[in-house]
């Protein structure tokens, strides 16, 4: 797929999202949010639902939980537009409460079909819903800042998945927030290290996210260096990184 593909199959899936009625969630939300970000990333971010701000604006994590997560990504130094950005159930929650399986159930096709078409290197879930999705059976107090292979019939061909808080869990607590810090600098070589594996089983995957076939290739100089520094300490890694 190119990214001109990618991006509108992405929106194609928006627009369903967006007038869904598959669940009860679509009785109390304002605006559906079925997320957003780079139709080229490696990187997915799953968080759980939208809660009040998302609702209003139909876009994920913008309130406070929001904010804190651009300031988790910007200590790599990625930015929330280089990731794409979504949740487990794309509707809010009544009183934000946690959603329902049936719920959860009725909803995962999209999330599905989103990582179909990112086909990502790696996948952060954000808090224990999300975590359940990919990592059934772990606890976050254990889990979190570790990785586990990605099972194919989530959506996501050959993705590593990368553990983290919640976000809003580390507005309330000091300590979870210093550890949210310290997981999200391990992503950089989580995803390096992803990238690499998903190279050497499937030659040449990576360059699904270069020019179109017939189009007059570019130099994609960020891969050289990025891989470059597969070797390095992750705090090196983490400075220099270029994601996409
Ligand atoms: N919390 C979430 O899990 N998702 C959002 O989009 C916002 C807050
Ligand atoms: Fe549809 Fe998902 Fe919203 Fe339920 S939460 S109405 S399944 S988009």
């Amino acid at each position: 797929m190119t990214s001109v593909e990618r991006r509108a199959a992405l929106e194609a899936i928006a627009t369903e999202v967006r007038t869904c009625t598959r669940c009860r969630l679509a009785a109390g939300r304002t605006n559906a949010v079925p997320g957003e970000g780079s139709p080229d990333t490696e990187v997915v971010l799953i968080g759980e639902a939208p809660g009040f701000n998302e609702d209003r604006l139909g876009r994920p994590f913008i309130g406070r939980a929001g904010d804190l997560l651009v300031k988790l990504l910007g200590s790599i130094e990625w930015r929330r537009d280089d990731v794409f950005i979504t949740n487990v159930v794309k509707c809010r929650p009544p009183d934000n409460r946690d959603p329902e399986p049936d719920e959860v159930v009725a909803c995962a096709p999209y999330l599905k079909r989103q990582l179909e078409v990112l086909d990502p290197a790696l996948i952060v879930t954000l808090g224990r819903h999300s975590m359940g999705r990919f990592m059934p059976g772990a606890r976050i107090s254990q889990a979190h800042g570790t990785t586990a292979p990605v099972d194919p019939a989530s959506g996501a061909r050959d993705a590593t998945v990368f553990a983290m808080y919640h976000p809003a869990a580390a507005l309330r607590g000091a300590e979870v927030e210093r550890q949210s810090f310290e997981d999200v600098g391990r992503a950089p070589q989580v995803l390096l290290d992803s990238r690499a594996r998903r190279a050497s089983t499937a030659p040449g995957t990576r360059t699904d996210r270069g020019p179109a076939p017939g189009a007059e290739a570019e130099p994609q100089p960020e891969l050289v260096p990025a891989l470059a520094l597969a070797a390095e300490p992750v705090t090196d890694a983490a400075a220099d990184l270029t994601i996409f």
